[in-house]
C-alpha cells in the first residue's frame, strides 16, 4: 500500500508520483474530495488549458501552480515533467474536462513516467462515454469506447461500414460508444442509418450532467427525424449503438451467414452444400463464398 491508498490518507503528506485526475464534465458536484485534496497538495497541475483549469481551481479556492500540457507540447512538457518527477515531485494532471488521455491529453506522459519507474496514481471521476453508457439504456455489459469518428463524410461511412463488418463476428455484441461534435451528429446519424439501417437502435446522450441534459433513445430513424425537427442541434454529445447488427444488410437482405445459416438448420444441409447452394444463387466463387463465411459465421 501507499500513501495515496491508504485509508485516512487525507491527514498524510501526498507520496511522490503523477496524478491523472478527473475533473467534472459539466457539474462542479462531481469533483471527489480526493481531486481536490490532490489538486491542493501537488507542486503543479498540468492543464490541457491553463485557463479552463483556473476556473475550476479559482471556484474551489485552489492556488496551486498550473503549466499548459496540451497535445501541441504534450512531448516536450512531458520529458521536463518527468524530470521534476525524477527527482521527487508531485505532479497532477487534467484536462478540460473528465479523465485525462480519454480522448485528451495525459497519455504521453503516463507512458513517460511509467517508463521511468515513476508511480501513476489514476484520480477517478467524472467521465462522458462511461456516465452516457450507463444511462443509454443499452447494454453495458461488454462496450468499445471509440473516441471521435472521422470528420470527413467519406471516411467516417467507411469508419462505420467496418465497424458493422466487425461487429458481425462480435460474439459478445458490444455496444459502441462514440464522441461527436454538434455540428456533425445530424450526418453522422444519416450514415449510421445508411450502413446499419434505420431500425438498429442508439442512443444520443447530451449535455450530461448539466442544466440541459438529455437523452434521445430509439432507432436510427428516430433519433435522426428527432434532431431534424430541431432549428439547431447544440451541446457536448456522446452517440452510443446497439452492439448487436441484424442479420441483414443496410438494403435489407440477408446476409451470406444468414441464408447458409438457415439452409444449415432448415434444411439439414452440409455446411459446405449449404456454402456452395448459396454461392450458386449469389453468382460468387465458392472460396469467396467459404471467405465470408468464416468471417461472419460466429454470428
Ligand atoms: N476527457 C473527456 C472524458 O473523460 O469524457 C472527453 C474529452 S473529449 C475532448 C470531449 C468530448 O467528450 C465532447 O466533444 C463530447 O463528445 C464528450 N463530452 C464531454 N463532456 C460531455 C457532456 N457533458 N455530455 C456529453 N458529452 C460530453
Amino acid at each position: 500500500m501507499n500513501a495515496a491508498e491508504t485509508p485516512g490518507a487525507e491527514t498524510k503528506p501526498l507520496a511522490p508520483g503523477l496524478y491523472l485526475v478527473a475533473t467534472p464534465i459539466g457539474n462542479l458536484e462531481d469533483i471527489t474530495l480526493r481531486a481536490l485534496r490532490v489538486l491542493r497538495s501537488v507542486d503543479r497541475i498540468a492543464c490541457e488549458d491553463t485557463r479552463q483549469t483556473a476556473k475550476l481551481l479559482h471556484h474551489f479556492g485552489i492556488s496551486t501552480p498550473t503549466v499548459s500540457y496540451h497535445q501541441h507540447n504534450e512531448n516536450a512538457r512531458s520529458s521536463e515533467l518527468i524530470e521534476a518527477l525524477r527527482s521527487g515531485g508531485r505532479i497532477a494532471v487534467v484536462s478540460d474536462a473528465g479523465m485525462p488521455g480519454i480522448a485528451d491529453p495525459g497519455a504521453t506522459i503516463a507512458f513517460d513516467a511509467i517508463a521511468a519507474g515513476i508511480a501513476v496514481y489514476p484520480i477517478p471521476g467524472a467521465n462522458a462515454a462511461l456516465s452516457a453508457l450507463i444511462a443509454s439504456g443499452l447494454s453495458a455489459a461488454s462496450f468499445v469506447f471509440r473516441g471521435f469518428l472521422p470528420a470527413k463524410e467519406g471516411q467516417r461511412k467507411s469508419a462505420l461500414e467496418k465497424l458493422r463488418t466487425s461487429m458481425r463476428s462480435d460474439i459478445g455484441a458490444s455496444t459502441q460508444v462514440f464522441y461527436e461534435a454538434p455540428h456533425r451528429i445530424v450526418d453522422t446519424l444519416a450514415d449510421v442509418v445508411a450502413v446499419f439501417g434505420g431500425s438498429h437502435r442508439v442512443a444520443l446522450a447530451r449535455e450530461v450532467t448539466k442544466l440541459h441534459e438529455e437523452f434521445v433513445r430509439g432507432t436510427a430513424q428516430e433519433v435522426l427525424d428527432t434532431l431534424l425537427a430541431r432549428p439547431i442541434v447544440r451541446g457536448e454529445m456522446v452517440l452510443l449503438l446497439e452492439g448487436s447488427v441484424s442479420n441483414k444488410t443496410a438494403e435489407g437482405q440477408l446476409t451470406l451467414a444468414a441464408e447458409v445459416r438457415a439452409l444449415m438448420l432448415n434444411e439439414n444441409m452440409e455446411e459446405t452444400d449449404a456454402l456452395k447452394r448459396v454461392a450458386k444463387a449469389r453468382g460468387i466463387g465458392k472460396s469467396e463464398a467459404y471467405r465470408e463465411w468464416q468471417r461472419h459465421k460466429v454470428r
